[in-house]
């Protein structure tokens, strides 16, 4: 160790990530995917294992004063099932781990248990193992999860081709503005507790924050209508962050179409009173789980009529850069702005 120090902010945490997976070397030929995607390859006979993890902490990731126990379970083992979507794969397993400090009695764990299996039970997973432990602050969940493909099913970060068509599913922003909500809830109440938090009128918003689907609807339709998206992502850091890695990874460039953009009028109309920009929120807000993939256009007429497929711009060189045309036909450059962890 020399003396010198860098910030992690410096590099960020894509940039921190690159620098650790460099000096990371590949031993087994079964591992056909390591670091990179949304989750890592494993051959296992005719088919192949997918697994991912995620760490959910206490004060960085979620907030127990407005985030019930039975909602973070469900989405601690929801946002592990979309990153396995974001393969195109099946969920199979988790593993569960927790950290507790003393403020937890055995009716909190048993709280957030029964998200945890109400999560299991709608993506058809089996909880086979874990760990638990004493934490000095607060709570910390961290699950992995295993899927399941065959090998020619997978859809990568690295497959757009140029021409492909930009598809994003559902509608996006919504559990950045329900965050904005709920923490704006929660500051009346500290001012003053006899405040009761004012959510009516909001429950899309804050539902997309505290709860969110994984979209296995999708992946399990597409297998139906016989298409392998040649590339894919979930949208955890926002739109423009996510469309970011897919370029980089696949060497493509991007134009995406402002009027294309999906946004659920409660998440329009609540940006605006919070005096947000609609836009913003759908491409740079984070955690919608969406899944934001690339067809080839072969596959278009097979998803053209489904109500919740987007079709929102298309693939292009590289050098023609990452795009989007606004509603007034201005053309602008894209920024992944992203979460900032650092
Ligand atoms: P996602 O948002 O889909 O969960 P991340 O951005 O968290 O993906 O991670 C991108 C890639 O980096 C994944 O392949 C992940 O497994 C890997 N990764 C993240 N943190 C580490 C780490 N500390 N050491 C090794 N690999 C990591
Ligand atoms: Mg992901």
């Amino acid at each position: 160790m020399s003396d010198k120090r860098t910030e992690i902010g410096e590099i960020g945490e894509f940039g921190l990530i690159d620098h650790l997976s460099e000096k990371i070397i590949i031993k087994h030929n079964s591992t056909l995917r390591g670091i990179g995607d949304d989750a890592a390859v494993i051959e296992a006979g005719d088919h192949v294992k997918v697994v991912t993890t995620d760490l959910l902490l206490e004060g960085v990731h979620f907030d127990l004063s407005y985030a019930p126990l039975p909602h973070l379970g469900f989405k601690a083992v929801a946002v592990n099932v979309s990153d396995i979507a974001a393969m195109n794969a099946i969920p199979k397993q988790i593993t569960v781990s927790i950290a507790l400090s003393n403020r937890f009695s055995v009716e909190a764990v048993d709280a957030l248990y029964s998200g945890i299996n109400a999560a299991a039970e709608h993506y058809g997973v089996d909880v086979i193992g874990g760990d638990t432990t004493a934490s000095r602050s607060g709570l910390v969940i961290s699950i992995t999860a295993i899927g399941d493909a065959k090998k020619e099913q997978l859809s990568f970060r690295s497959g757009a081709k140029v021409n492909d068509i930009v598809c994003v599913t559902g509608d996006l922003g919504g559990a950045l503005v329900g965050l904005q909500i709920l923490e704006r809830e929660k500051q009346v109440y500290l001012a003053n507790p006899e405040m009761t938090p004012e959510l009516d009128g909001f429950q899309y918003v804050t539902g997309r924050q505290l709860r969110p689907e994984a979209r296995m609807d999708i992946i399990h339709e597409l297998r139906e209508m016989e298409v392998v998206p040649t590339s894919m992502i979930d949208v955890s850091d926002g739109l423009a962050s996510e469309l970011f890695h897919i370029c980089k990874a696949s060497g493509v460039g991007v134009t995406i179409y402002e009027d294309k953009l999906p946004i659920d009028k409660q998440t329009f109309d609540t940006a605006v009173e919070l005096n947000l920009d609609p836009i913003t929120c759908v491409l740079n807000g984070g955690e919608d789980y969406e899944l934001l993939f690339t067809i080839d256009q072969k596959d278009f007429s097979k998803l053209e009529k489904h109500p919740d497929i987007h079709f929102i711009g298309h693939v292009t060189k590289a050098e023609d850069g990452k795009l989007m045309v606004t509603k007034s036909g201005t053309v602008v450059s894209l920024k992944a702005q992203g979460w900032k962890h650092f």
